[in-house]
């Protein structure tokens, strides 16, 4: 069964997306079976791998809250190995109309375990909340990738979110890991960046990721070409660091399935 993982940070602009589209192409260009789900209503990870949400009619919220089969909602993408379960911007309701559901934590759950054993990994691009539809990507997850932008404030909020995966470790999902901390839009010129690279290794050290992701121009523009970086410029720093976070991904379960 594929290895489900959920990228999340309740805080919004800290490079869940761009981290979601491209480690999710960055797994498909190493022919790992990929299947990216954008679980956020505004649908960025959706239109950044050139999907226009206007023309989604359905999305992973009607297979959790109508019970549409998941097979009629993943679209093949134009990247071999990667496909997509969409989003579209009318579903921020679905929270709502989730709150009376029995089991309404473990719906996303139900949906992609049905699908996991056809992919090597399910990427979950969550939203930048900790709602019911997070919770779910939680549940439903392995594990959790934590996006910290290297910027002022970059720990703010995380102790909530740590202590929100060890309710849903204890209550609705024990084998949720994090798989780990990723460093974001790291600038080498800022002292700041790297005071942050610092502050963050010295709380967290081996739940953080060996790679950091560069702030890179081509991270930032490849979504309006509808591309991942590694499709728009695969030489690019930005499309290397993100190739780089798969391999040493793939590698450590590669490591623990041993
Ligand atoms: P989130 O999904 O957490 O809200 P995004 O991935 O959408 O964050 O990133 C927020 C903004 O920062 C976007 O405009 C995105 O293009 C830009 N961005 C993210 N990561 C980088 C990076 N490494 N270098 C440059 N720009 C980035
Ligand atoms: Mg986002």
């Amino acid at each position: 069964m594929g290895k489900i993982i959920a990228v999340a940070n309740q805080k919004g602009g800290v490079g869940k997306t761009t981290s979601a589209i491209n480690l999710a192409a960055s797994l498909a260009a190493l022919e790992y079976k990929t299947l990216l789900v954008d679980a956020d209503p505004q649908a960025n990870a959706t239109s950044g791998i050139g999907y226009d949400p206007g023309d989604i009619s359905k999305s992973i919220y009607e297979c959790m809250v109508d019970g549409v089969n998941i097979d009629d909602i993943i679209v093949h993408s134009n990247i071999d190995y990667l496909d997509l379960v969409p989003s579209h911007i009318d579903l921020v309701g679905a929270e709502v109309e989730m709150i009376n559901l029995p089991n309404r934590e473990e719906k996303m759950r139900e949906v992609l375990r049905a699908v996991a054993d056809r992919y090597d990994y399910v990427i979950i691009d969550c939203s930048p909340s900790l709602g019911l539809i997070t919770v779910n990507a939680l549940t439903a997850a392995n594990s959790v990738i934590i996006p910290v932008q290297c910027e002022y404030f970059a720990l703010e909020g995380l102790g909530k979110l740590l202590n929100t995966i060890k309710i849903i470790q204890s209550r609705l999902n024990p084998q949720l890991e994090i798989e780990g901390i990723l460093l974001t839009m790291y600038d080498v010129r800022l002292r700041l960046s790297n005071q942050v690279v610092e502050e963050v290794k010295l709380h967290f050290q081996q739940m953080v990721f060996d790679t950091i992701i560069p702030r890179n121009v081509k991270l930032s523009e490849s979504p309006s070409f509808g591309l991942p970086a590694i499709m728009h410029d695969a030489d690019s720093k930005g499309a290397i660091s993100y190739l780089n976070l798969a391999r040493e991904i793939a590698e450590k379960n590669a490591v623990l399935a041993k």
